[in-house]
């Protein structure tokens, strides 16, 4: 039987359980044996009681769950060559030559190196006695699905990752129970929301919040920003606005990529406007809790479709991503999206925004 693993890696996202879910219950009815790397490139570096079978009963009650059961770490050891041969070692010896894996693009990056090493991992396991020659030759090629786990809806060929509809949702609950407290005192809030170089929960929480003014990383605002958002946001008040919302994402800059805080934006708010302004950062909230809908959806029919991509994968079909785009769950190169997600932070140091823009739509 073939064996196919999951792992989840690199930064928690909702929908990460329900990915495992879908790819253990995929794998076991398309007649595969399934397993769950634990702890992310850690485990498979580990190996042993790290990676372990799992049966169907095992990913009950892991659909709608928060954060990873199987945990996620950061890994310096997968960085380097020794760890992904040990890596390679402990997967040979558990049978295992398909590796779905549920992560944002370092995870991937990593991955793809993984699989383009495998063969002279497996020969190099052979030359120090580590393997034999008979141990080895089952397991010739290694195939790789991406699925992109992520809050930060960064991946460029995807409109969404697993785990940003369950964030913003969050967000705007968050806003919501601001926007109640601000209201009654009429008080100016500044909120950071996470994304990192990504703006794009940012810019959905404004728009579904119904911000006054909002900071990404993606299209800084223009040199004189403090008027021009002093001026919005008073034009606001005029009209009658007793609350003021502004949003600004962790990785906000004006355009000479100086870092916009939400201090800076409370400066202007409290000494230009006189408005009593708070600052929340939302922080971890943003990433706990039940996974929403969507990212119930959206996990299980691309774990799905990442067995479904195993099961067809060629040696010569190079390793893919499982997307979203238009609604339809589609395959696309994996190591192309990760380069393509590179280049949207590599045109945001050039300062080229129009770049990054569509770069970030770019499928
Ligand atoms: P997030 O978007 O949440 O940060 P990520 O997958 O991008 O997720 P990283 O910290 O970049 O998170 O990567 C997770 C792990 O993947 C690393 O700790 C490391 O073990 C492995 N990894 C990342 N990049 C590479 C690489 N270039 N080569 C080998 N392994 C890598």
């Amino acid at each position: 039987k073939r064996r196919i693993a999951v792992m989840t890696s690199g930064g928690d996202a909702p929908g990460m359980n329900g990915a495992v879910r879908a790819v253990v219950r995929m794998s076991i009815a398309k007649g595969c044996e399934a397993y769950a790397i634990y702890e992310g490139y850690d485990g498979l570096v580990k190996g042993g009681d790290m990676i372990k079978e799992m049966k169907w009963t095992d990913v009950r009650g892991y659909l709608g769950e928060g954060g990873t059961l199987i945990g996620t770490a950061r890994c310096a050891a997968f960085f380097e060559r020794p760890g992904r041969l040990q890596a390679a070692k402990n997967m040979v010896l558990k049978g295992i030559d398909a590796l779905v894996i549920c992560g944002g693009d370092g995870s991937l990056t990593g991955a793809d190196k993984f699989r383009a090493e495998w063969p002279g991992l497996l020969e190099e396991l052979v030359k120090n006695g580590e393997l034999s020659a008979e141990q080895i030759s089952p397991f010739k090629h290694l195939n790789i699905v991406g699925l992109v786990g992520s809050i930060d809806n960064d991946m460029s060929s995807t409109d969404a990752t697993i785990g940003c509809y369950s964030s913003l949702g969050r967000i705007c609950e968050s806003v919501d129970y601001i926007d109640a407290t601000a209201f009654s005192h009429q008080r100016a809030f500044v909120i950071e929301v996470m994304g990192r170089h990504c703006g794009w929960l940012a810019l959905m929480a404004g728009v579904s919040c119904g911000a006054d003014f909002i900071f990404i990383p993606e299209k800084p605002p223009s040199e004189n920003w403090r008027q021009e958002m002093a001026k919005i946001i008073g034009k606001h008040r005029k009209l009658g606005k007793r609350k003021t919302i502004v949003i600004v994402a962790e990785g906000a800059h004006d355009l000479n990529l100086e870092k916009i805080t939400p201090a800076m934006v409370k400066d202007v708010l409290c000494n230009d406007l006189h408005l009593d302004t708070r600052i929340t950062t939302l922080g971890h909230v943003q990433r706990g809790g039940q996974a929403c809908a969507y990212d119930r959806m959206l996990s299980t029919l691309q774990g799905a479709e990442a067995v479904n991509a195993v099961l067809e994968a060629t040696p010569d079909t190079p390793s893919p991503v499982i997307s979203i785009i238009e609604n339809k769950i589609v395959r696309k190169p994996l190591l192309e999206a990760v380069k393509l997600t590179q280049q949207v932070t590599e045109a945001i140091k050039a300062k080229d925004f129009e770049r990054a823009m569509h770069l970030r739509d770019a499928e």
